[in-house]
């Protein structure tokens, strides 16, 4: 049988590089890979589990899944004082109620057991940061599934931005290698990462700023599911692929020529950079303020609350008219 004995990561000293080490019957096995070549790692998983291992039939997989998280719902624990005070730090926690607060944290227990969430060199990450990450990307997938999560592995942290190098080629021809300065970064099938400063301005402050970047990552991650972020991520069955694309299109175009016009906006231009940034930062706004959504693209934000089967902005009012503590 196949089995991971520990996975590395050296990100700190090889920017973008694991080490993982296997076990196949007698024989260890180390190995290296990518975070950039996202095909290295499964594709050698597969052969490997290929030559040691009968393929398992589907339905004992998702029996063998449901097991393991039942065990990791048992037997996890989250500190109350910390669970607590992570709730009541962010505008969109604030607002749960019983049901929703209950249903948040069996999703944390699993992606905090599923999902390894790692320092880059040599920051250190401890559980109430984890507890910081996870409750806000399952806030996402409150009324999903954590398979929404399935495509990626693992969460990576910097202390602050960092940056990224790609190479571009001009009209002549000529190589450029250029820098990023990044805040976050969402791999296709790999990995998130993301910037533990920019992660503290979340929810926090006075409910006036959207910016969320775990959020943000995370919704390209779903957007990721059905192929290149695009901004247009797998809708469920009851969704209406051409209301989605004329209200996601149209709010777009109106957004861009405001952003072109120097006009001040409440969700960040940043949305104006392309498709898939407008689905990713409009995504942050629903959950960080709703209200404002609402107010300035209700058609936008009457998708947004089928696709997350969340009611961002009628929460707020409930919270506000007391029914929530
Ligand atoms: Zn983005």
């Amino acid at each position: 049988m196949l089995k991971v004995l520990k996975a590395v990561n050296l990100s700190g000293t090889n920017p973008g590089v694991s080490k993982v080490h296997f076990r196949i019957g007698l024989k260890a096995i180390e190995y290296r890979y990518n975070h950039r070549d996202e095909s290295t790692l499964s594709h050698f998983l597969k052969i490997t589990a290929g030559d040691v291992a009968p393929k398992l039939p589907l339905f004992m997989l998702s029996f063998l899944k449901r097991r393991r998280r039942e065990r990791a719902l048992r037997e996890a624990r989250i500190d109350d004082v910390a669970w607590t005070r992570e709730l009541a730090s962010y505008n969109f926690t604030r607002v749960l109620n019983a049901d929703e607060r209950e249903r948040l944290k069996a999703l944390v227990i699993l992606f905090i057991a599923e999902k390894p969430i790692n320092g880059a060199g040599n920051l250190n990450i401890d559980n109430g940061a984890r507890l910081a990450i996870a409750i806000q990307a399952c806030m996402l997938i409150l009324n999903l599934d954590l398979d929404w999560y399935k495509s990626w592995t693992e969460v990576i942290i910097y202390p602050g931005e960092f940056v990224t190098r790609h190479e571009e080629v001009d009209e002549a021809g000529v190589v450029h290698v250029v820098e990023d300065s990044m805040s976050g970064e969402s791999w296709a099938h790999g990995t998130v990462v993301l910037s533990w400063a920019d992660v503290m301005q979340a929810g926090r402050a006075d409910g006036e700023s959207a910016y969320n970047v775990v959020m943000h990552e995370f919704a390209h991650q779903i957007d990721m599911l059905n192929g290149d972020a695009n901004g247009f991520p797998p809708l469920h069955k009851d969704m209406n692929r051409e209301q989605w694309a004329a209200a996601f299109s149209a709010a777009y175009d109106h957004f861009c020529q405001r952003v072109d016009a120097w006009e001040e906006t409440v969700i960040d231009e940043y949305a104006a950079e392309n498709p898939a940034e407008f689905f990713a930062v409009i995504s942050e706004a629903f959950f960080e303020t709703p209200l404002a959504v609402r107010e300035e693209y209700p058609d936008v934000y009457a998708q947004l609350t089928l696709f997350y089967r969340q009611d961002t902005a009628a929460r707020v009012h409930a919270a506000v008219s007391g029914r929530v503590q």
